[in-house]
């Protein structure tokens, strides 16, 4: 078969080059089979004890996972649980059995398929993606009636690229790293549980490929390039080659940038810039520091929300708080609060949903019409700041009124907490989020009430240019070199200095290398990124003097469109680091 490349989504960078294990995707066919009345009881009980037996399977997947990767990935299985306990699922089961008379494991086939597609059909990405979560464990369930074992990963005896239509949590759960070098699947998104999973374990991956598993097969030479998302499939002898060359380079590239794992990021007329990461769980932490991060710029509290049927209590946020700072003092915590709504969406809270979410009741809206929600969250972040140095900073600002109105909040928490005696750093900074237009434009005025300004580009991006930041149709024109996004981000920082207050950015616009020549350029004092990336910033930062990029910057902030800025920025970028594997 000759050489085929397929497009997917890039989730996890690296380059996988090896054989194809096809990890089946359990079509399990079921008999439709007729029972005799007098059985129904049996086929119930059935029922029971594979509904227990598969309870106790995913609880010890639970304790593995917490124990390996942390109470975080655990909770993931919470959701499987809960499809267990559904008592409407169960009753619609059994009534079903008793109506129509087919087996059990048909029935409860079904019933699954109904509830997978109606949860496949939501428009909304964060519950679209948890139809593999209602698949891996009707699938389970069914195996358990009818006695069959599913392959696994935790039993590979040789290192393979694993390609599946959909690898559930509990699949990717089981995967060794020294194992499994690489994986592919026709379905999911950024947000898949199974993306996050892949970039904690730093496997290179390539999701959303659509029909890859009709083109592959078992044993196939493969290769994924995790850096563009793309499958190689039966690559040439040259592709091969070329690919050996880029992974060896990229090797190479991130071997010689653990050199400067502990050197301070400043550049070469002595400005220190800091370079902090981006997480969502506390067991990101210590990938963050063998990237060398300076600390946590931004700690996306979302992931905490769910996977759950209640709210986390103000002693949980405690405790994952005072982990986080722990394990990062003496550098500091952005701990955002909780930023829900637009493409992170949660089942649970009771939300109603929206003709534009992105444009809705969202975020720090959302939070101060619930005040009691919000404050735990706020008190909790200030208990644990007693342990490190904990920054807090509120998502979607949009004026004056609505930061006022988030800071009126943390006084109350404050004086609530010394009315019962309790410590917290009366000192600790707080800064807002500058991700919506209006903010950026009156930023002046929210610099008074705050420590610090932390630029959101995903979504200022998104609001600027009237672009949805998930809409692959208009992805073209989401451009963070776009004239007009420059000079928003160039008012913020000069705003924000001459308000003597400093200006970091957590969008993901600071992880592309040549537009981040052209932040320094700007001004900005901190990058917060993916941890992968970092070590690429520092060396950029200690290739480059201030002055240097500033006039870089000033030449970029001349040009007219988004696509010169671009092509600029790579060619000065490229100078400096000719080197760099993209
Ligand atoms: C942003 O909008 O740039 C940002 C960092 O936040 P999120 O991607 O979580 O919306
Ligand atoms: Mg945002």
């Amino acid at each position: 078969m000759s050489e085929q490349t397929i497009k997917g989504i890039a989730v996890s960078p690296g380059v996988a080059i090896g054989k194809v294990f096809i990890l089946d995707s359990e079509d399990l066919v079921i008999p439709r089979r007729r029972i005799k009345k007098d059985d129904i009881p049996i086929q119930i009980a059935r029922l029971e004890e594979a509904l227990t037996k598969t309870r106790a399977e995913i609880l010890q997947i639970q304790k593995k996972i917490t124990e390996e990767m942390g109470v975080e990935h655990g909770q993931i299985f919470n959701a499987h649980l809960m499809v267990l306990e559904d008592r409407m699922l169960i009753e619609e089961v059994i009534g079903r059995l008793k109506k129509e008379r087919l087996s059990i494991e048909y029935i409860f086939s079904q019933v699954m398929d109904k509830y997978s597609r109606v949860f496949a059909k939501i428009d909304d990405e964060y519950l679209r993606e948890r139809t593999s979560d209602i698949n891996d464990v009707g699938r389970r369930l069914i195996r358990n009636l009818i006695g069959r074992q599913r392959q696994s990963l935790a039993e590979l005896k040789e290192e393979v690229i694993v390609i599946a239509s959909d690898l559930s949590p509990s699949d990717t759960a089981m995967m060794h790293k020294e194992k499994v070098i690489g994986f592919a699947t026709d379905i999911g998104g950024r947000t898949s549980h199974t993306a996050i999973m892949a970039r904690s374990l730093e496997i290179p991956a390539v999701v959303g490929l659509e029909t890859a598993t009709q083109y592959i097969h078992d044993g196939d030479g493969v290769i994924i390039d995790g850096h563009h998302g793309l499958v190689v499939v039966n690559p040439t002898k040259r592709t091969i080659q070329r690919y050996v060359r880029e992974r060896r380079k990229f090797k190479e590239f991130a071997q010689g940038l653990v050199s400067l794992r502990d050197l301070p990021a400043v550049t070469i007329d002595g400005k220190k810039i800091e370079l902090a990461a981006n997480i969502e769980v506390p067991e990101e932490v210590a990938s963050t520091q063998a990237h060398g991060a300076e600390g946590i710029g931004l700690y996306r509290t979302e992931y905490f929300y769910m996977n759950r049927i209640d709210l986390p209590s103000e002693d949980e946020h405690y405790q994952a708080y005072r982990i986080v700072a722990e394990q990062v003092a003496p550098h500091p915590v952005v701990i955002r609060t909780l930023d829900l709504g637009g493409d992170k969406f949660l089942s649970h809270l009771d939300i109603p949903r929206e003709m534009n979410p992105f444009l809705g009741w969202r975020a720090i809206r959302y939070c101060l019409a619930r005040p009691y929600m919000f404050k735990s969250q706020l008190k909790a972040i200030l208990r644990a700041s007693v342990h490190g140095k904990l920054k807090l900073m509120y998502p979607m600002i949009s004026g004056l009124e609505e930061l006022l109105q988030a800071n009126k909040f943390l006084e109350e928490s404050k004086k609530e907490l010394r009315g019962q005696g309790i410590d917290f750093d009366e000192d600790m900074e707080v800064g807002a989020m500058i991700e919506v237009p209006s903010a950026a434009l009156t930023c002046d005025l929210l610099a008074r009430e705050v420590d610090f300004f932390s630029i959101g580009t995903n979504d200022l991006i998104q609001y600027s240019l009237a672009v949805d930041r998930v809409n692959e149709k208009i992805a073209y024109l989401y451009e963070p070199a776009h004239p007009a996004v420059l000079r928003l981000i160039k008012n913020i920082i000069d705003t924000g200095h001459k308000h003597n207050i400093w200006v970091g950015m957590c969008g993901e616009m600071c992880a592309e290398p040549a537009l981040a020549l052209l932040l320094l350029g700007l001004g900005l004092d901190e990058f917060s990124t993916g941890a992968v990336i970092i070590p690429t910033l520092k060396k950029l930062i200690r290739s480059v003097t201030f002055s240097d990029a500033g006039k870089i910057a000033e030449e970029a902030m001349q040009l007219s469109m988004g696509k010169e800025v671009e092509k600029f920025m790579k060619k000065k970028f490229n100078k400096l680091m000719p080197d760099f594997l993209e």
